[in-house]
């Protein structure tokens, strides 16, 4: 098919369809580039981090053009929520898969058949069976979407054989343009997708991988348990995440919470599947406030109002730590990622991967280092990364992360540390790696080093009340900070052109002391946020936080679902007590103002009055 240019008429359709049914008056980066292509009916392939707001992308054009718009989901879960959150919007949208009756799945084809639907959602071993496909031929299709496009690749995190066999869409529906969404950054997925799908010159867009509105930290365990609690003491009666290596030790976490008094439930492979569903369920439905999960849990929660996701132990790699992180603040309202490590979690790691079979277990390992590297560092964690995948640092993160808000615990004399260790990298004429280099400066009796010599050295033993390990951390941090460079296959470290001006002492690294704690759990305190929270009336808001929920639970959604944080907060500033006024706020469609608006504005009307707080502000 020609791809078409977008008139202007049908973008001026999309935008009145965004705010009618969606209540949204903006669009998030690449969002309109993505809907241009769904409207031109050219193929494409769109990679934006989680939250970045990938399901509008193809849900918002659907509205806009004749015919049903078919969706390819992994999980029957995702499938419903996304249906749910359609509905509750007034878009006309369906699913068919093995929960439903033969009755209801009859209904859904008359339905689709009447040109009733305006998306469809399928599992793609469903789509792929031939009846499935001489129906929707029949039908006609609008779009095809392909949501967590990167299953489709075995380079990807999250391989499903199913979704290989939709190759064949591009042969059957020759002239509906496929459009693929992941949140999985690398090229070589990326080129997998476009290649198993056989896109037609897809028009690829990237989205940035910097998540503003996550609060990183990275804190060595010290008190572990204390160190979670604080975390959970400023988010309360919020959700969150708090992930674990192991099962028992969700177990354990999970019970030493409650009998603090907070409200957990663990989550983890050895449940039983009505334990792992009802547990998932309470958390889905606020009944609990955080889950204590492994890793076994996420896939398909598309819970938007998570304020904050606890690594108790470090993840296995940074890509796992961007998707486990990032589940958090998928309204784009602020929410804090801790990550506490240890040591131990590294080897924990290092023994599981060298004793599998595995044939990628070099890049296993290259990546458990990369993470060590991350935890350790004293570089912005915005910036480390999105450089991690291939992409140029964001704007200076400011209060976004532990370390640009100052809240490292940092060596006093770094400029000699520096020295010292860059000295002994030089006098051993920059040939041998981090490892070698940390054990002379320990003063090691390493029979390598005294075979070479290398005990004669002025450096030797120039840090010996220092463990190995605190020395390979700070060799880190200056090739983190790009004092030290790594070079060739044996990783030897050598000096760069910073790493001399350091040695002339006009430079000066930043490093943490060893034990790093945070300077004090106060300045810790708030990730930042006070902007999203301005003028919100914060008493009004629990207000309308606890009526959404209650609507919710009346029709059988998620909490979130009704309104989420942001249309929350933006009522209780607005404070609207007209319909008028109602349908103002960011998250309030037609349907959802004429569904809740009564009952909202009266709340605020009666809440206004009574504490004497001023109503129908005009707050753009
Ligand atoms: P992704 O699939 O990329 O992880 P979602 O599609 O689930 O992200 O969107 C995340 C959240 O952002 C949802 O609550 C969604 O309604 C909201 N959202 C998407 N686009 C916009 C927008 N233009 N303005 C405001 N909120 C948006």
């Amino acid at each position: 098919m020609e791809a078409a240019c977008t008139s202007s008429e049908a973008l001026l359709q999309l935008r009145e369809n965004v705010r009618a049914y969606w209540g949204y008056d903006s669009l998030r980066p690449l969002q309109q580039e993505a809907m241009e292509c769904v409207l031109e009916g050219r193929d494409s392939l769109v990679v934006l981090p989680t939250g970045g707001g990938k399901s509008l992308c193809f849900q918002a054009p659907a509205t806009c053009l004749p015919g049903v718009a078919v969706v390819v989901s992994p999980l029957i879960s995702l499938m419903k929520d996304q249906v749910d959150s359609l509905l509750s919007c007034g878009v006309p949208a369906a699913y068919v898969n093995s929960t439903l009756s033969y009755q209801e799945r009859s209904d859904v084809a008359r339905r689709v058949r009447d040109g009733e639907i305006k998306l469809l959602y399928l599992a793609p071993e469903r789509l792929v069976q031939p009846r499935t496909l001489e129906f929707l031929v029949a039908a006609k299709v609008s779009l095809i979407a392909i949501d967590e496009a990167h299953c489709i690749s075995s380079w990807g995190h999250d391989f499903r054989p199913e979704y290989r066999q939709l190759a064949l869409l591009k042969e059957v529906f020759p002239d509906v343009a496929i459009h693929a969404y992941t949140a999985t950054a690398t090229s070589r997925v990326r080129d997998d997708i476009a290649a198993q799908l056989h896109l037609r010159e897809p028009k690829v867009l990237v989205g940035s991988f910097d998540r503003p509105n996550l609060f990183y930290r990275a804190q060595r365990q010290d008190g572990l348990m204390s160190q979670i609690r604080d975390v959970l003491d400023r988010h309360r009666d919020e959700s969150g995440i708090i992930y674990c290596i192991s099962r028992d030790k969700t177990e354990s976490v999970s019970k030493t919470l409650n009998e603090a008094g907070y409200r957990t439930l663990p989550y983890h492979a050895g449940l039983t599947d009505q334990q792992r569903r009802d547990n998932q369920e309470a958390f889905i439905q606020e009944e609990i406030d955080t889950i204590v999960a492994t890793v076994a849990f996420g896939m398909g929660i598309d819970k938007s109002n998570v304020r904050y996701v606890v690594h108790a132990g470090m993840p296995k790699s940074l890509e796992a730590y961007q998707q486990e992180s990032g589940r958090a603040g998928r309204d784009s309202l602020e929410a804090e990622c801790a990550l506490f490590f240890s040591g131990s979690d590294f080897r924990i790691w290092q023994r599981i991967i060298e004793e599998s079979t595995d044939e990628s277990r070099g890049g296993a390992l290259a990546a458990l280092t990369a993470m060590y590297n991350y935890c350790t560092s004293v570089v912005c964690r915005h910036r480390a990364i999105v450089n991690h995948f291939g992409q140029a640092a964001p704007p200076a993160c400011e209060q976004g992360c532990d370390v640009c808000q100052g809240d490292l615990d940092l060596v006093e004399e770094p400029l000699i540390v520096g020295q010292k260790i860059l000295s002994s990298v030089v006098r051993q004429q920059q040939r041998y790696g981090a490892h070698y280099t940390a054990l002379v400066l320990q003063g090691s009796q390493d029979g390598k080093i005294l075979s070479n010599r290398h005990d004669q050295l002025s450096t030797y033993g120039l840090l010996s009340k220092e463990t190995i390990s605190t020395i390979r951390d700070w060799i880190e941090q200056l090739i983190g900070q790009n004092y030290l460079q790594r070079v060739g296959e044996h990783g030897v470290i050598q000096l760069t052109a910073s790493g001399h001006s350091l040695l002339k002492g006009e430079e000066t690294p930043l490093l943490l002391k060893p034990n790093r704690k945070t300077k004090s759990r106060s300045k810790a305190a708030r990730p930042t946020g006070e902007k999203s929270w301005e003028g919100v009336d914060r008493p009004l808001f629990d207000e309308l936080r606890a009526l959404s929920r209650a609507k919710a639970r009346e029709a059988g959604v998620p909490g979130w679902m009704i309104f989420n944080d942001a249309a929350l907060r933006d009522m209780a500033r607005r404070r609207p007590t007209t319909l008028e006024g109602f349908l103002q706020v960011k998250g309030v469609g037609r349907k959802k103002c004429q569904d809740f608006g009564d009952e909202f504005t009266s709340a605020i009307a009666c809440y206004c009055r009574e504490h004497g707080v001023e109503a129908d502000l005009d707050s753009e």
